[in-house]
């Protein structure tokens, strides 16, 4: 098929169209990645087996889970802290486990950060004994609160694509023993329902059968059944969206409330846009990337938002990108019209940027892999299930990409708290942050 000559005769028709036409062409999806339907593993009282066990299956196929700690139970702080170095969401579960959370939804919120370091805190909490607590004080302190089943109050078990009617009550399907998820097919049963609903489907699971489970002794649900449901969404990565409770609470929240809208210009080999919304509150900045396709006729382009150049792929007849509202114009540019001799430079040669990593051990000793923190902040970075590279909470900051030849394969800004900064060929990466570095594997 002559797709060439397809695409040059659709170039000399787009000439004609004005920004305007662009701008109808605008989307933003429903699901990170327009994937169809969503799905949250959230695990409640902060078992031991959680970080031995549970963590590394997730960390294997990419994928990230919510944690919900008991305060008062003094849970394995330093693994859970790694677990969110990696990444994962942890969450509260209360102080001391009591009936309608005894009143500490600030002050478990507030106790758990000082223990906890990941960007913006505590956001989500899980109630204890399936009870709705006070539902203003959760509101003020969370942007989400979890029941347990939908179905035990009367709701249903799965959400819409808008998420719970009320955000303190937010439901999540108990896993294992007394639950009604135990095999792998249970946990894809849901998850393909959704894909087909568009919805957004939440697990409860506590400790695992055969491990070691603290004060997680109710429902242990099989661990084998969760690998096999994430390995299920790991092929099926194009349709479900797999991520912490957190995450996907801020894409509802910002998707709903966000507009894309074009800029006046009308440039021939440009489009510019802006994304926005208004909502406030002292929870969360609302800066998760939305994912957005564009109507185009190039080819090939370079998608930049402020400084940061963002990652995008063109695929019939749109480009596809994440950007993130209030971070910046939105600038899609014909990469083969902007810069015709762009392809021969991707790559930087190879001694300017080995002497970069060696200055940059001499002067600060060996690259500190692995260390969260950076000017007082919490910087998670790894490889996801779509074998991206990605960083959390890296706003404002450098962003260096390494091959395991030491060249520079990206340069970009941090933007927004959680953004893909590099795919590329199966190996290791350095990803440079500040001045802070972390070894990743690409598998
Ligand atoms: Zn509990």
């Amino acid at each position: 098929m002559n797709y060439k000559k397809f695409s040059t005769v659709a170039i000399a028709a787009g000439l004609f169209a004005t920004g305007y036409s662009f701008a109808q062409d605008a989307e933003i999806a429903t699901w990170s990645g327009f994937r169809k339907g969503a799905a949250s593993f959230t695990f409640d009282d902060g078992a031991p087996s959680q970080v031995t066990d549970a963590a590394p299956v997730f960390d294997k196929y990419g994928y990230k889970g919510t944690f919900n700690l008991v305060y008062n139970w003094n849970p394995n702080w330093s693994g859970f802290q790694g677990m969110a170095d990696n990444g994962h969401e942890i969450a509260s579960h209360s102080n001391s486990h009591g009936n309608n959370m005894s009143g500490e939804e600030a002050s478990s919120k507030k106790n758990i950060e000082g223990k906890i370091t990941q960007k913006y805190g505590i956001v989500t909490v899980a109630y204890p004994n399936c009870n709705v607590p006070n539902e203003s004080a959760v509101l003020q302190n969370y942007i989400v609160g979890r029941i347990c089943n939908g179905s035990w109050q009367g709701m249903s078990d799965a959400m819409s694509k808008d998420g719970p009617s009320n955000w303190a009550k937010t439901p999540a399907i108990m896993t294992g023993s007394e639950g009604q998820l135990k095999s792998t097919n249970d946990f894809t049963g849901q998850m393909q329902n959704v894909v087909k609903s568009n919805g957004w489907v939440a697990f409860l699971t506590h400790g695992f059968q055969g491990k070691t489970n603290g004060n997680a002794t109710y429902s242990p649900t099989d661990l084998g059944a969760i690998e096999g449901a994430l390995k299920w969404a790991k092929d099926n990565d194009k349709d479900i969206w797999v991520a912490p409770m957190g995450s996907v609470a801020m894409y509802i929240k910002e998707r709903k409330a966000s507009k894309i809208e074009p800029q006046d210009g009308g440039a021939a080999n440009t489009m510019t846009f802006e994304l926005k919304h208004s909502i406030a509150d002292n929870i969360s900045k609302y800066d998760y990337p939305l994912s957005i396709k564009v109507k185009t006729d190039w080819s090939k382009v370079e998608v930049t938002q402020g400084d940061a150049k963002l990652e995008s792929k063109v695929d019939g007849g749109y480009v596809y990108f994440d950007a993130v509202p209030n971070a910046g114009k939105i600038v899609v540019k014909n990469a083969d019209a902007a810069a015709p001799e762009s392809s021969s430079s991707a790559e930087p040669p190879a001694s300017s940027s080995s002497s970069e990593i060696a200055e940059s051990s001499s002067s600060e000793g060996p690259i500190a892999l692995h260390q969260p923190a950076f000017d007082g902040r919490h910087i998670a970075a790894y490889v996801d299930a779509s074998g991206y590279i990605t960083v959390q909470n890296a706003q404002g900051l450098n962003i260096t990409v390494f091959n395991s030849l030491g060249n520079v394969v990206r340069t970009t800004k941090g933007i927004g708290c959680e953004q893909k900064v590099f795919s590329g060929a199966k190996g290791m990466y350095v990803v440079k942050i500040g001045n802070k570095a972390w070894s990743l594997n690409i598998k």
